[in-house]
């Protein structure tokens, strides 16, 4: 287990108009994982669809995307032990009805199609969107807390 893995992790539009960008960054640096990059975009289609690639194909595909071009996301790169996982598993499951309460998704959303937030699922496709979102590279700095967090 790695103290420096990362994952990507983006405020949604909806999650952006409904005030809930501090909440969710609040959530990650509480647990002791590390901002390693951080940012307010307003992504284009095509970036989108690179990002979606995958579900490219499905029915909610193209709402998927306008959903997400309709209004700034805000990027963010943790970093710390399992952050890949423990990113999921704090988001809760993709529809917010079968979210724990707890998660981000079981405390802040109802609706598949408005579920606030997004998390790298493996650390091969963190990397991938590391580099889409942040290809001017990201911060290394220690923390002083660290000695708290990491044995
Ligand atoms: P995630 O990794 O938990 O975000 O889920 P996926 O990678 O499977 O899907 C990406 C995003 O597409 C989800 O977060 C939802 O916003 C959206 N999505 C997934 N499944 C559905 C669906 O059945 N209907 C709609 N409207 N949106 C969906
Ligand atoms: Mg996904």
């Amino acid at each position: 287990m790695s103290k420096t893995e990362q994952t990507y992790i983006m405020v949604k539009p909806d999650g952006v108009q409904r005030n809930l960008v501090g909440k969710i960054i609040q959530r990650f640096e509480d647990r002791g994982f590390k901002i390693v990059a951080l940012k307010m975009v307003t992504a284009t289609t095509e970036h989108l669809e690179k990002h979606y690639a995958d579900l490219k194909g499905r029915g909610f595909f193209s709402g998927l995307i306008k959903y997400m071009a309709s209004g700034p996301v805000v990027a963010i790169v943790f970093e710390g032990y399992d952050a890949v996982a423990t990113g999921r598993s704090m988001l809760g499951a993709t529809n917010p009805l079968q979210s724990a309460p707890g998660t981000i998704r079981g405390d802040f959303c109802l609706n598949v199609g408005r579920n606030v937030c997004h998390g790298s699922d493996s650390v091969e496709n963190a990397k991938k969107e590391i580099a889409l979102w942040f290809p001017e590279g990201l911060n290394q700095y220690k923390l002083q807390q660290e000695e708290w967090i990491f044995e």
